[in-house]
């Protein structure tokens, strides 16, 4: 039997976090930790600077990409940002548009998705692409999209009817990789990650797992609060499959996978 142990460090990074206008990102990625998305698939446009995204966020969008059969429609626009990068966007929109309008499209510095690397804006590829509110359509090849995504882990973060929720305006181009199965979990109750968060804090804990069912198999999803800075010890078999990831809001949320005999 193995132990892992738990700290409030565990709450500040992993897929799950939420970087919202509540809750600003604790802890910046590495740049080891991050990946072109460009090559065979996407292909960038010329004089486009490079689009980053985590290694693993990469792998997952480029299947996703591959598996509807995507050849060039799909453009990437904008990946991470450092927090001097989307410091430079929002004084650059602030000049060039205002401040109204820079408040609904660009996050405050810090509290943006795209500083945590798991956050994407995508567009239909053509000659003239807007930078702050870029077109991803929802017909075709944009439409197979979204309605494949979840199995790759990913969710459209900004839809409507959310915007109370999420405190951001529709934004049909921002994807957010969340990872499997949460993604599934979060589309089929048609939730955001702040309810699916809400929703796991409210139900489970370690020891009364939320379960989903993966065929024969199935995932077990506890969330544990490290808010008063106390460690928790859990026991997992060494064999076990698991996944740990913060929330960012004092929690850490674990799955574990299991297998019928
Ligand atoms: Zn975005």
């Amino acid at each position: 039997m193995g132990k892992i142990v738990l700290t409030k460090e565990h709450t500040y990074s992993g897929s799950l976090i939420l970087v919202t206008p509540d809750f600003s990102l604790q802890k910046e990625p590495e740049m080891w930790e991050m990946k072109s998305v460009f090559g065979r698939i996407l292909r960038p446009a010329s004089g486009q600077p490079d689009v980053l995204l985590r290694k693993e966020v990469v792998i997952a969008l480029l299947r996703l990409l591959a598996d509807i059969g995507c050849k060039e429609e799909i453009a990437a626009v904008s990946g991470f940002r450092t927090q001097k990068e989307q410091q430079e966007i929002w004084n650059g929109s602030v000049k060039q548009n205002g401040e109204a309008f820079t408040r609904k499209f660009v996050a405050v510095p810090g509290h943006s998705e795209h500083q945590s690397g798991y956050a994407i804006d995508l567009a239909e590829n053509g000659e003239e692409i807007d930078f702050i509110c870029p077109e991803f359509p929802n017909f075709g090849i944009f439409r197979k999209f979204r309605e494949r995504m979840a199995d790759f882990g990913f969710v459209e973060r900004y839809v409507s009817g959310k915007e109370m929720i999420t405190g951001i305006g529709i934004e049909p181009w921002h994807f957010r990789y969340v990872g499997y199965p949460h993604s599934v979990i979060m589309a089929d109750r048609g939730i955001a990650l702040e309810e699916y968060i809400g929703l796991l804090r409210k139900e489970t804990g370690w020891g009364y797992p939320y379960i989903f069912r993966d065929g024969a198999d199935w995932i077990e999803i506890s969330c544990l609060s490290l808010e008063n800075g106390q460690e928790r010890v859990l026991e997992m078999p060494d064999t076990a499959v698991y996944q740990v990831s913060g929330t960012n809001e004092g929690c850490a949320v674990v799955s574990v996978w299991r297998k019928t005999a």
